[in-house]
């Protein structure tokens, strides 16, 4: 009896918490996002004809491409040096003998989202939209909880109740009981967050909110598993971050695309392709190992080739800037005054670290999985984070499909934990995991024909606790007396909300127009995305 009538006090309570929260989300507003406009817009459009400006772009992932792309177009000779074989970096696409055929396979698989304006405005220039298609609802399974199918529909805030209306695990209640959380979601404001949380880990910050568990795991930590971090020391602003540039900010802001094509076919190549038109020289198989200077006026003047440049672009990955700096450093007397420049570039890189190691498995088996959705997010199956059937999503892999009723699935291995795991026994370590999320596999005999791993070490940047202070902005190296040198790249800090590729391309551009403003040509406009949540009232 006691307990009935607490289970209708409680009910009650929620029905007009969910009432007031409705209402008072009914006249809250999204917030849209944010144009930085040139600081500098009387400026010639482009270098003045006769006028030649070279610039060194060490790096050929997506923060390089964006970059050259802007110097490019505005009459800068633009040099790429890329250590890999193919342009890309994290999207990269290699050619893959399989099966008696050759494969483009990817890196990794990736997902665009609606606030990656600067991604989406290149897409457009470079005439690659139709390379996208949209990824409607992602689907997740859990170890406690039932299936999720998540998508956000409706203008706000009634795209958010409806993700619990549709949850067959959440209730209004769930969302209630974490109402502690919902002022650091709504009236989220990036120019505190760091400050406020960039020293306590999300699972701390939800623990402190007391949010309620099921809503934790459903909705906020699916979020951790796919940043590569270890889970339980990401930072709370990072990831509070991630929630509102992928959710929170717009309704749309979850709406996100696939390829259709490959990588290379998709994005790569033509951007390539772009670059090359304005004159852009490529080198692959180029890795930049140092830098050098002049000591009179401090500029970085050329790398170990020799080869004179006006500027430099670091938009390796952050290894490999590390990389750079350190082999720099012992080419000058720490007393000197490029040394002094350079212990203030490693007073902050230096000290940023890197993210465990990830591993890529692409397997090719005889059969297909039913009724199985294309994307399968696995938040708590770690190592296994997620499963892409790639026979649904390229075309390459779609026509042997049809022709051999055989499919091939890509699983994202996280925060591995073996070194030096030879290939051939990652599948044995990950079977036990797989049989749990796709039993059928084992059940209906399905054999694999062949495998591919790609396993990566210090390769993704790493956002724990207690390293937000010690991540530069794109001009830091100006800071540190070194006027032509910029950085680029996902792991560095930017002033407005951004993350992964959407950072890289934004910091790419940022760096072009740190060089538009010294060279006085306009610089390039920005979208961001709103550094505020949309509020309650
Ligand atoms: C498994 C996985 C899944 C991901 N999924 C998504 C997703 O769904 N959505 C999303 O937005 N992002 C995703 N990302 C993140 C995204 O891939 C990166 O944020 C982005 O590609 C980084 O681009 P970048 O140019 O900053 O760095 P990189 O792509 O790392 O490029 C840096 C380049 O520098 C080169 N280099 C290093 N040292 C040197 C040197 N000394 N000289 C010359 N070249 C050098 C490297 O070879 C590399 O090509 C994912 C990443 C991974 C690993």
């Amino acid at each position: 009896m006691e307990g009935h009538l607490h289970s209708t006090v409680a009910t009650s309570i929620s029905i007009i918490y969910g009432c007031l929260l409705f209402v008072g989300c009914c006249i809250a507003f999204p917030k849209p996002p944010v144009d930085i406009p040139p600081v500098n817009p009387s400026d010639a459009p482009k270098l003045p004809a006769g006028v030649s400006r070279t610039v060194l772009i060490a790096g050929g992932g997506l923060a390089s491409l964006s970059a050259a792309l802007e110097l490019s177009e505005r009459g800068f000779n633009v040099t790429i040096c890329e250590k890999d074989l193919v342009l890309g970096g994290r999207l990269h696409t290699k050619n893959i003998e399989r099966l008696n055929q050759t494969w483009p396979v990817e890196h990794a698989f990736h997902a665009w989202f609606y606030n990656y304006h600067q991604f989406k405005d290149i897409r457009k220039r470079l005439g690659i939209d139709g390379n996208f298609r949209e990824w409607k609802a992602v689907d997740y399974v859990f170890r406690n909880y039932l299936p999720e199918e998540i998508y956000s529909e409706g203008p706000f805030p009634l795209n958010l109740l409806g993700i619990i209306f549709r949850s067959p695990n959440l209730k209004m209640t769930n969302a209630i009981e974490s109402s502690l959380s919902l002022p650091d979601l709504l009236y989220y404001n990036y120019d505190t967050i760091f400050e406020k949380y960039a020293n306590i880990s999300l699972d701390d910050w939800a623990k402190e909110k007391h949010v309620d568990e099921a809503f934790y795991s459903i909705i906020m930590r699916p979020a951790l598993s796919v940043t590569l971090n270890e889970r339980h020391t990401i930072s709370a602003a990072e990831m509070l971050t991630y929630m509102q540039m992928y959710f929170l900010s717009e309704p749309q802001a979850d709406g996100r695309e696939v390829t259709t094509k490959n990588y290379q076919d998709a994005v790569i190549g033509p951007w390539k392709k772009v670059l090359q038109e304005n004159g852009v020289r490529i080198e692959t198989n180029s890795t930049v190992k140092s830098l050098y200077f002049n000591s009179s006026n401090g500029k970085v003047i050329s790398t170990e080739t020799k080869e004179m440049f006006d500027h430099v672009i670091l938009a390796t990955n952050l290894v490999g800037l590390q990389r750079i700096i350190n082999t720099t450093q012992k080419n000058y007397s720490p007393d000197s005054k490029i040394g002094v420049s350079l212990q203030c570039l490693q007073s902050k890189v230096g000290k940023l670290p890197l993210a465990p190691r990830y591993k890529i498995f692409r397997a090719w088996f005889d059969k297909q999985p039913h009724n199985r959705p294309d994307i399968l997010e696995t938040p708590d199956y770690t190592p296994v984070n997620l499963i892409a059937q790639y026979h649904l999503l390229e075309e390459h892999f779609a026509m042997w499909a049809n022709k051999t009723n055989g499919s091939v699935l890509e699983f994202h291995l996280y925060t591995w934990k073996e070194k030096d795991t030879p290939d051939d026994k990652v599948w044995e370590i990950i079977q036990p995991t797989v049989k749990m999320i796709y039993p059928e596999i084992f059940s209906e005999n399905f054999t694999m024909l062949a495998y591919h791993v790609n396993s990566f070490e210090d390769n993704f940047p790493s956002f724990k606790i207690n390293t937000e202070q010690f991540r530069p902005n794109v001009t830091f190296p100006n800071r540190c007396g070194i006027p032509n040198l910029s950085f680029a790249g996902d792991w560095l800090h930017t002033s407005y909300p951004s993350s992964l590729m959407e950072r890289s391309v934004s910091t790419g551009r940022q760096a072009a127009n740190h060089i538009l403003l010294m060279e006085h040509v306009r610089q390039v406009p920005l979208l961001v995305t709103n550094s505020h949540g949309p509020g309650l009232l």
